[in-house]
């Protein structure tokens, strides 16, 4: 199993022990499909969450989880901190699809009550299980990195999504996230139902979600185009220094979004457009029915353009770069 995780998971297969010992020394404990603690033999002070998958079609992620899970049992990458890897749409990965009835990542922080009929529902509800108990008496540093790959190219190939939290956040973890090949990031200004957003807001998490560049098929993946962030996690894992690499990245504030409110939604500016597009002030972006965008700062980028998302969701971000 923990040589190849991700393989093991698709095939939706059940460990003959639910815990163990790997080579290296590390203890494993099975918590269901694609669901895995790791955790080093001596005393930690940090507890960390790697997620992806979220989205089942974001495979380059999710194959970098396997290689560190492969390197953490077989003993070349030391584990200084304890781990839970997530797959977080299993079903949908084994089926090679985004989402089976709904996006996982607007069911969190209990959304997943208001759709009981959805597949993804119950596995909203066991990743927030596995997350509450792995974080319940965890003592130390809490983070949560939930790691995605985009449907469209972007102006900044990686990015970083911030969850609306009360406190402001520091620069220091705007440098963390830099040495993590990061070179946007966009905070957001409002609670919303994403898994990184529900670490944050229930368990007080540092939680980011990280998109690293587009979606492609498994086993298509160039993952050298990947080495700097997963050399990152590395270093994160062996509870090692991350290096400072002097560079900030461009930060983003949410100002608006796009509603759908029914099938006459109409992307205006067309729907082929890279995440972090600018637009001029006046720009009328989209429609619908009554309903319009228009851009009303001096310049606003769009992401996550995507018109075919089901009436009643967001079919888009509108940002601006902080002065
Ligand atoms: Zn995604």
């Amino acid at each position: 199993m923990l040589d190849d995780f991700l393989h093991f998971t698709l095939r939706n297969e059940t460990p003959e022990q639910a815990a163990g010992a790997a080579p290296s020394g590390v203890r494993w404990r099975w918590l269901g499909q694609g669901m895995l603690e790791l955790t080093p033999p001596h005393q930690v002070d940090a507890h960390m969450v790697l997620s992806a998958g979220v989205h089942g079609d974001e495979t380059a992620p999710i194959e970098i989880l396997r290689d560190l899970v492969t390197d953490i049992a077989n003993g070349t990458l030391p584990l200084a901190v304890r781990v839970l890897v997530l797959f977080g749409n299993a079903p949908a990965m084994s089926a090679g699809k985004r989402y089976l009835d709904d996006d996982l990542n607007r069911l969190f922080s209990g959304a997943h009550r208001e759709l009981p009929q959805s597949a993804e529902s119950p596995r909203a509800a066991a990743l927030e299980h596995a997350v509450a108990a792995f974080f319940d008496e965890a003592a130390g540093a809490r983070w949560h990195l939930d790691l995605h790959t985009a449907i469209r190219p972007s102006v900044f190939e990686r990015f970083a999504l911030l969850p609306h939290r009360d406190a402001a956040y520091g620069e220091a973890v705007f440098e963390w996230l830099a040495a993590l090949d990061i070179s946007a990031v966009l905070n957001h200004r409002e609670r919303s139902n994403t898994f990184t957003y529900f670490s944050s807001s229930q368990h007080n998490a540092l939680a980011a979600t990280l998109e690293l560049g587009k979606v492609m098929p498994f086993g298509m993946n160039d993952l050298t185009r990947f080495t700097k962030v997963a050399d990152g996690l590395r270093l994160m894992l062996a509870a090692s220094p991350l290096p400072a690499t002097g560079a900030k990245p461009r930060i983003f504030d949410v100002v608006g979004q796009l509603d759908k409110h029914s099938e006459r939604f109409v992307l205006v500016v067309g729907s082929q457009m890279a995440n972090f597009t600018a637009y001029p002030k006046g720009t009328l972006i989209a429609s619908d029915g009554d309903y319009q965008y228009a851009v009303t700062h001096e310049e606003e980028r769009i992401v996550f353009p995507n018109p075919k998302v089901k009436v009643g969701l967001r079919a888009g971000l509108m940002v601006v770069e902080r002065g």
